[in-house]
């Protein structure tokens, strides 16, 4: 797993489709949150295509983790999917980090909250139950 992803330009042809299949570690990239732990890495599955002066490079994200829903605490499995499709200008360059590219899109594709559900009741401010699994046991 690495901590950035740089394509080699020198190794692409021009007006051809070259597939690229990488691995990024979460953690070194810098795309976990509080509330989303990743346990995959993030694989980057993508086409680059190599043109005069511009680069084009698309594809999927992907990976699993665990989401905590922001009410009620619970974890629950969660599979990330991303499409990206980026176009970098590449007149006198010889390689392109995209990594700073694909961290933003994560860090953008993140919502400010989880829901488990959308009418999740979350955890009782005074006896701390899950009240979507218990009733609360607070004195009335
Ligand atoms: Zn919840
Ligand atoms: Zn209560």
């Amino acid at each position: 797993m690495s901590s950035k992803l740089i394509i080699d330009l020198t190794k692409l042809h021009e007006d051809e489709t070259t597939e690229i299949n990488s691995e990024l570690d979460p953690k070194k990239i810098e795309v976990e949150f509080d509330d989303l732990h990743y346990k995959s890495p993030l694989r980057v599955h993508g086409y680059l295509e190599k043109m005069p002066e511009v680069l084009i490079f698309k594809g999927e994200l992907s990976g699993v983790a665990d989401k905590i829903c922001g009410r009620c605490l619970e974890e629950l499995p969660y599979d990330i999917k991303e499409r990206f499709d980026f176009a970098f200008e590449i007149k006198g360059k010889t390689e392109i980090d995209v990594t700073d590219d694909l961290r933003e899109m994560m860090i953008l594709a993140h919502p400010f909250t989880f829901l488990c559900r959308e009418d999740c009741k979350g955890l009782c401010a005074g006896c701390g139950v899950n009240l979507n699994l218990e009733a609360c046991k607070c004195n009335k």
